[in-house]
C-alpha cells in the first residue's frame, strides 16, 4: 500500500522508532518560521479543517498496524501544524482505543492550544512536544513570523494552562538562532516563561538542514552549551541539547535503491525536496532526512533560488 498520511518509521534520537502521521496538507501552518526545514509556509492559517476524511487516515493506520510492528511512538508531525486537523481528537481517541500498546506523541507549535476543545482532544497523548523560541513579541515576530492574530504571550499562557490540565509528559523545544534569541535579555525572559510552564524537560535545538531563510545559520556548539548551562542553572528540570543529531549516529543506512533513484534524478536536473517527494512518492520529512544524510556524505550541491532550495548530484 502506498501511504499518503504515514511516513517512516523513522529512527529519531528523541522518540526512537517513530511512525509519522501527517494530517494536514503541505504547508498549512499558523507560523512561518525562518528556520523551517520544510521551507516557507504557503497557507498561514488558524482555520481548523477536515483536510482529509478521517476514515482515509484510519484505513492507512489499520493497514500499517495490523502486523503489530514494533514502534516506540506513533507521532503526529509532518509538513505543517497537525492541530489544524479538525478531527485530530477523534483520531487520537481511535488510536488509543484500538492500539493501546502504542505510545502517542504530538509535535506542535502550540499556537492553537488556547482552544479548550483542542486541549481536551489531546489529553490522551503520552507525550506533547511544543515549541517556544522566544519570549518577547519582537523576537517571536522575527523568528516565527506568526499569523497576525497570534502573540507569544498567548502561547505562553496556553502552555501554562496545558500543563495544569495534562498529566502526560511535555518536552519543550527551544530553537536557538545565534544573535536573535540567545541574548541575555531573551534568555532571562525565556527562563521565566519556562519556569511558569513547568515542562518535564527542555530540549535545545538548532539548524541542521537548509532553512526557509538563508540568513539562518546553525548555532555553534559554544552557543548551545552557553544556553544549556544558563537554562540548567535557572530551571529545575532536565535540559538537553538535541541539535546536531546525525543519522550516522543512529546507525541508519540509506537503502541503495533509494540512493540510486536520487542519483538518477538529481544528476539530470536539480530538484527541491517537495518535487522529490512527489516524484518518489515519499513523505517530505523522509526526503529531507535522506537529503541531509546525502549532504553529510558530500554527494550533493545545494543552491537557493527564488522557488526554494535545490539539490543537485555532485559530479
Ligand atoms: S517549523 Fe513547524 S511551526 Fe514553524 S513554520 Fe515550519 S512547520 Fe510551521
Amino acid at each position: 500500500m502506498n501511504y499518503k498520511h504515514l511516513f517512516g518509521p523513522v529512527l529519531s534520537r528523541r522518540l526512537g522508532h517513530s511512525l509519522g502521521v501527517d494530517v494536514v496538507p503541505y504547508k498549512y501552518c499558523p507560523l512561518n518560521c525562518v528556520y523551517c526545514e520544510v521551507q516557507r509556509t504557503t497557507q498561514l492559517t488558524l482555520q481548523r479543517e477536515e483536510f482529509f476524511p478521517l476514515e482515509e487516515i484510519i484505513s492507512e493506520l489499520d493497514e500499517f498496524l495490523k502486523g503489530r510492528p514494533p514502534l516506540d511512538y506513533i507521532t503526529f508531525s509532518g509538513a505543517g501544524e497537525p492541530t489544524l486537523y479538525s478531527r485530530i481528537g477523534e483520531l487520537i481517541a481511535y488510536i488509543k482505543d484500538r492500539y493501546p500498546q502504542y505510545k502517542l506523541a504530538l509535535l506542535t507549535n502550540g499556537m492553537l492550544l488556547d482552544r479548550e476543545d483542542l486541549r481536551r482532544d489531546i489529553l490522551p497523548c503520552d507525550l506533547i512536544l511544543p515549541s517556544l523560541d522566544a519570549c518577547s513579541e519582537p523576537v517571536f515576530e522575527r523568528i516565527n513570523r506568526p499569523h497576525p492574530e497570534l502573540s507569544v504571550t498567548k502561547l505562553i499562557e496556553s502552555l501554562v494552562t496545558l500543563r495544569k490540565e495534562y498529566k502526560g509528559q511535555i518536552w519543550l523545544e527551544v530553537f536557538i538562532i545565534a544573535g536573535v534569541n540567545d541574548t541575555q535579555e531573551e534568555l532571562d525572559c525565556l527562563c521565566r516563561a519556562i519556569a511558569g510552564i513547568k515542562p518535564d524537560r527542555v530540549q535545545i535545538n538548532s539548524l541542521d538542514r537548509p532553512a526557509a531563510e538563508e540568513w539562518v545559520q546553525t548555532a555553534d556548539s559554544k552557543t548551545l552549551d552557553r544556553v544549556s548551562k544558563y537554562f540548567k542553572k535557572h530551571l529545575q528540570m532536565p535540559v538537553e541539547i538535541i541539535a546536531k543529531v546525525h543519522l550516522e549516529d543512529l546507525g541508519l543506512e540509506l537503502p541503495q535503491e533509494l540512493v540510486s533513484n536520487l542519483e538518477a534524478l538529481l544528476s539530470r536536473r536539480p530538484c527541491t525536496a517537495e518535487e522529490l517527494s512527489h516524484s518518489l512518492g515519499m513523505h517530505i520529512n523522509e526526503i529531507s532526512k535522506t537529503l541531509r544524510q546525502l549532504n553529510m556524505d558530500n554527494k550533493l550541491n545545494i543552491s537557493r533560488e527564488e522557488r526554494g532550495v535545490f539539490y543537485a548530484w555532485k559530479r
